[in-house]
Formats: structure tokens, sequence, C-alpha cells
């Protein structure tokens, strides 16, 4: 392991390589060093003025799900949507006070019920975020979707989504007085859908970095391609992950 990379990093390099067991545990990690504020952002997630940057490692804990489950170990892909969902609950009963935070921490719940494929429970958890979102009915939706809580979703949905790649307009709609419930709404009927597929695909992609299209000296020895994704303190085809080289 390069001692120098972040865990999450390491995780995307891992992804690079097809090695979603490897990329489960380095998420795994990351979820763990984040909440330690000692990697990622490195902000006191235990400290109620900076808790909504939760959101990251609760990000890293669902990713981590999700690669167990490509990687078809089902069971330990229940047990980091288990932990995401503990400090979910944590944090929404004891650290955040605001309604809307706490409706994000009711989503959150969701999307782990969701990569454990407990159908039935995830669309409760829905169902609480839509509501509490309604009843906290904030002046500004899209400014809170940039909240550290939320915006680590986005980033989450964002990645998961790839290479299909949902926008933000997609997960947010065009209304921005209904943002936030129609996140919740999309997540509830596309979320199960996403990670099925991926699972049937064998494959998580890495999240983009900065992207370059047809880049002159770099072609994918995979895929021949020419786009290339700038992530992970590396060089990766935007289509298929592989690494290259600027040969
Ligand atoms: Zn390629």
């Amino acid at each position: 392991m390069d001692e120098d990379l972040s865990y999450r990093d390491t995780a995307i390099r891992a992804l690079g390589a097809d090695r979603h067991d490897t990329a489960a545990d380095s998420y795994a990690r990351a979820a763990y060093a984040e909440l330690a504020g000692l990697q990622g952002r490195r902000r006191d997630v235990y400290d109620p003025e900076t808790a909504t940057w939760v959101g990251y490692p609760l990000g890293a804990f669902f990713l981590a799900a999700v690669c167990h489950r490509v990687d078809g170990a089902d069971d330990r892909a229940r047990n980091r949507a288990g932990q995401g969902i503990m400090v979910a609950g944590d944090h929404r009963d004891h650290l955040l006070d605001d309604p809307v935070a706490e409706a994000a921490c009711h989503e959150w719940v969701g999307d782990f019920r969701t990569v454990a494929g407990d159908d039935d429970k995830a669309r409760a958890a829905y169902d609480r975020a839509e509501s509490g979102y309604e009843e906290a009915a904030p002046d500004d939706p899209v400014s809170w979707t940039t909240e550290p809580l939320l915006q680590a979703g986005t980033d989450t949905v964002l990645q998961l989504s790839r290479p299909d790649d949902v926008q933000w307009d997609d997960l947010h709609g065009s209304a921005p007085q209904q943002a936030l419930t129609h996140r919740v709404r999309f997540k509830r009927s596309r979320l199960a859908s996403m990670v099925a597929k991926r699972v049937d695909d064998g494959k998580l992609h890495a999240p983009r970095g900065s992207t370059e299209y047809g880049v002159g000296q770099f072609k994918c020895p995979d895929c021949g391609s020419s786009d290339v994704n700038y992530v992970a303190d590396t060089v990766l085809c935007l289509r298929c992950d592989t690494p290259v080289d600027g040969r």
C-alpha cells in the first residue's frame, strides 16, 4: 500500500484495478479515519458545530457496502450498511439539531437500507426523510444541497451512477423549492436499480475527478479511449477506469 495515499484514494486505485474487495476495505478505513478527523476534510464530526461533515464518512461506508455487493459479499455489505445506519442515527438524535439535517440522516438510512437490500425499510426511511424535509420547509432548499451532509450524498450517487453519469439536476429536479423532496423521490425510485446495475456489471467506477477529452498523449491500453480522469493522484481512463500512462 502506498503510505502517502489516503484510504479513499487507495480505494479508488483499487477500483481502477477491479479489486472490489480491497476497495471495500479501503473505503471502510476511510470512513473510520474521516470519523476520527484524521483524513479527508479533517473536521471534528463530534463537534455539533461541524457535525454535518459526517456526510463524508457516511458516503465512504455506503461505497464500501456497494463494493462488497459487487464482490458478492452481501453479508459484509450488510455490516457496512449497519455501521452507517448507527452513525447516521447517532448524529440525527444527538449531534445535529436542524430539522433539515435530521431529515438528511433519515435519507442516509434509506440509502444504507437500499444497499443492504432491505427495500421496505428503505422506503420507510425515505418517507421519513421526505416528510422531514417538507415539515422543515427551509427557505433555500438548494443551498442545503451543498451542506456536507447532503453534498457527500450527491457525490456518492454520482459515483454510483457512472458510467451513465446522473447529473445534479436529475437528482434535484428543476423546481428549486422541491430540490430536497425531489432528491428523496429520485432515490426511493432509482437507487436500488442503480446498485443492482453495478452488481450486474461487476463494477463500481471511480468517481469523476477532473476530466479531459481526446488527450493526444493518452490512449487507454484496454479500450483505446483518449478521455481521461485525473483522480486519486493518478490518471485513469474516463470510460473504463484502466490506469493510463502518458505514452
Ligand atoms: Zn479504457
